[in-house]
């Protein structure tokens, strides 16, 4: 603003105030009243000038105000930001929606607490279950951590409800800075109001003053216009500072329009506080009851867990005595088990002693012992020599033993098998029984012949119901000793059908003496095998007519001869007699398969020709004793004799003549032999027949022999009975001489070398 200096126009005035007007008094006075505007003008213009500088000032002052208020105004917007700022913390910190936030944090802790609860139930179950021990610190740390939470959360509380009254107490401080303000806002407007009426009322005095002076002459006038001219001026100045005013009050409106709705604003931030503080109290109650409720669980479940622990604390003490009287025992093991610790490491010392000494003692024991084995050794070797020396001289006592026993029994031993009648004996009186028996003796039978009883005495007599076995029970002593290097002859004799062949062969399913013979040699032969080396060989041969063949050969029909030994040992041999190794039943029965194959194919009639000749087996037995070196050869013959029954009488002719005088003559011949052997004679006839020929060997001197006398007990044969019963009394009436073992000595002293030794 500009107000213009008015002392140019006193200038002016100076120049109004001409010479020529003192000598005109009104003129003078006109200058005197030109001079008191002139002046009252200054005085205004002072005024106005002055008025302007207060306005000014004012206007200085209300715009300070009106910055002061628009800074107020922004600290305020400021607060009420920071406010809301305050309360969106708030919220967020203690809002409805992070008081939900921490009920349900509240809910979910109480919800993980409940399964921790169940968790711990389900241990406590299971621990019970178990019967372990309860691990109550755990039930203690968690209810210790859940009291923490509690006391925590409820810190964080109050520290909401503090910060909640602070934020109180700094609204109610804002707003009574607000009422201040408003005040002083309200001050000073009145006092605008007052310079303002006070300025019009001026402005109006000053009009009035002008109008005055209008109404005074033109020279007035003029004055009057020049103080118009210049009054508009002031006027226009006036309107300036009026409008200035005007836009002051619209700035004023302004701040008020402001102001309410900061007011606005502040009120309904304070419902919003008194929403929040209703829901904080809402939030309050819920926490309360949700507090309480897990007081309540807390206290359940430090009831549940109080009686867990009074539980496992209870178990605990049984354990514990079980555990106490373990320890009992263990203690009084213990004790005992110290003496033997102590002997067990006396023990271990004198060990580790004998084991440091091992090597030296070791060394030491290996010399004494390699010194005591040597003398061992010598020892057996002395005692060796000793038993050997004894051995044979046993075997040469055994050997005398043997010949007494055989002595005194007899070496040709006579047994009668009587078969049992059959539907072939026919019936009536001829198929009678003519044989009986004596009930005591087992050697004694009896004949009826001709209404007459005969008796007769043999080493034996088999009944009809006699088994194979039960004969062959009492020839296998016989058949052994050929593994002793001893000559033996079995003879079946008696007239045809009397069970020679039955005796001898057998059938498949119930053999006789043979196969048996050879079972049981093979079976020595086995329980020798350690010692002794075997071999077992086995011939067959027939005489028929005086003609010796081969059963077992290539060409059965060829007839062989008898033949002393070329190396002048006096014994005898057949040339071509085919000699077939056995080891097993199986190969026996190959060769008496092959046998009977080789007489029927000789024969029309095999029973025919095997009733008329002789059958022969012939087993060898060849032994060598490993560690003596003594070799032994024994010969078991086998004979099923033709039929003993005298043919002549019924009176035969041609070849079935001639048989019968060929089966006479041999048989005759063995009793003639018999006789001869028994009664010592110079001269025995072994070359009367072949078959005592053949049998030579086995006969004489140190063989034995068994003759089994067969018989029918059929009242129609009791002739033929009778003859072969006086046949078999005289054989057994035979003596032997002494009987020797066909063994040779290879590099054996004599016995009596052996006693002067
Ligand atoms: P041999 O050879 O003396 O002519 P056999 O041995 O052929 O007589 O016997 C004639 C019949 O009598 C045969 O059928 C035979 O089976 C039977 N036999 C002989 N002895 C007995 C016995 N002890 N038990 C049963 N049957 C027998
Ligand atoms: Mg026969």
């Amino acid at each position: 603003m500009s107000v213009e200096k008015p002392g140019g126009r006193l200038c002016d005035g100076k120049r109004a105030s001409l010479p020529g007007a003192r000598q005109f008094p009104v003129i003078q006075k006109m200058v005197e009243s030109m001079a008191h505007l002139q002046k009252e003008k200054l005085r205004l213009q002072q005024e106005l000038l002055t008025l302007q500088e207060k306005l000014s000032a004012r206007e200085n002052e209300e715009i300070a105000v009106s910055v002061q208020l628009q800074g107020q105004v922004e600290n305020l917007k400021a607060n009420l930001l920071d406010q809301a700022e305050e309360i969106s913390r708030l919220r967020s910190e203690l809002g409805g929606t992070d008081l939900e936030k921490h009920r349900n944090l509240l809910a979910a802790e109480n919800e993980r607490l409940r399964q921790e609860m169940k968790a711990c139930e389900g241990e406590l179950r299971a621990l019970r279950q178990q019967q372990a021990p309860c691990r109550a610190c755990e039930h203690v740390q968690e209810n210790g951590r859940l009291q923490e939470r509690l006391a925590q959360l409820q810190r964080e509380m109050e520290e909401a409800r503090a910060k909640l009254s602070e934020l109180d107490l700094e609204v109610q401080q804002k707003t009574n800075r607000l009422a201040e303000v408003e005040l002083r806002l309200k001050d000073s407007l009145a006092e605008k109001a007052q310079e303002e009426e006070r300025l019009s009322r001026r402005l109006r005095d000053s009009q009035e003053t002008i109008a005055s002076l209008k109404s005074q002459p033109q020279q007035v006038k003029y004055i009057i216009k020049t103080v118009e001219v210049e009054s508009s001026k002031a006027k226009q100045a006036l309107c300036e500072s009026q409008s200035r005013n005007q836009y002051l009050q619209e700035q004023v409106g302004m701040q008020r329009q402001v102001l309410k709705e900061m007011e606005q604003q502040l009120q309904s931030s304070q419902k919003t506080a008194v929403q929040l503080r209703a829901q904080i109290t809402m939030y309050e109650a819920e926490l309360e009851r949700a507090h309480g409720q897990m007081l309540e669980e807390m206290q359940a479940m430090e009831d549940e867990k109080n009686r867990a622990i009074e539980e496992a604390f209870s178990r605990a003490q049984v354990e514990m005595k079980a555990v106490h009287e373990n320890l009992a025992g263990v203690r009084t093991n213990l004790l005992t088990l110290q003496p033997a610790l102590r002997t067990l490491t006396n023990d271990y010392n004198s060990l580790k002693r004998q084991v440091r000494d091992f090597p030296l003692l070791l060394q030491e024991t290996l010399r004494s012992a390699r010194s005591e084995i040597g003398q061992a050794i010598e020892e057996v070797n002395s005692t060796n020599r000793e038993l050997l020396r004894k051995y044979r001289r046993e075997l040469q006592l055994r050997k005398k033993c043997h010949n007494e026993l055989v002595r005194l029994k007899g070496n040709i031993r006579v047994f009668g098998r009587v078969r049992p009648i059959m539907r072939e004996d026919g019936e009536g009186a001829e198929a009678a029984n003519a044989v009986t028996f004596d009930p005591d003796d087992d050697a004694v039978l009896h004949l009826m012949h001709k209404g007459k009883q005969v008796s007769f005495e043999l080493d034996k007599v088999f009944p009809p119901r006699a088994t194979q076995e039960d004969v062959f029970q009492e020839v296998q002593a016989l058949v052994t000793s050929c593994i002793d290097g001893y000559n033996v002859c079995i003879f079946a004799y008696g007239q045809t059908g009397a069970g020679k062949t039955y005796t001898m062969e057998g059938t498949s399913a119930n053999p006789g003496i043979n196969q048996r013979a050879l079972q049981l040699l093979f079976a020595e032969v086995r329980s020798k095998a350690a010692d002794w080396d075997y071999a077992i060989t086995v011939s067959a041969a027939e005489i028929y007519n005086e003609a010796l063949r081969d059963l077992l050969g290539k060409e059965p029909q060829e007839k062989l001869e008898i033949k002393l030994c070329p190396d002048g040992s006096g014994q005898l041999y057949v040339p071509g007699l085919t000699e077939f190794r056995v080891q097993s039943v199986e190969d026996i029965n190959k060769v008496f398969e092959l046998g009977h194959v080789n007489r029927a194919t000789e024969c029309t009639n095999l029973n025919e020709r095997s009733s008329r000749s002789h059958a022969l087996l012939v087993v060898t037995v060849r032994g060598l004793d490993r560690s003596t070196g003594l070799r032994t050869a024994g010969k078991l013959n086998l004979v099923d004799l033709a039929g003993s029954e005298r043919v002549g009488r019924s009176g035969a002719e041609g070849s079935r003549l001639r048989e019968a005088q060929y089966i006479n003559k041999s048989l005759s011949a063995l009793g003639d032999v018999i006789y001869a052997l028994r009664s010592r004679q110079g001269h025995v006839p072994f070359r009367n027949s072949k078959l005592t020929y053949l049998l030579q060997d086995s006969l004489s001197g140190d063989s034995k022999t068994l003759m089994m006398v067969q018989v029918s007990p059929a009242e129609k044969n009791s002739s033929e009975t009778l003859c072969s019963l006086k046949f078999a009394e005289r054989v057994r009436s035979v003596e032997l001489g002494p009987v020797s073992r066909k063994a040779e000595l290879v590099s054996w002293p004599s016995l009596e070398q052996l006693e002067g030794s």
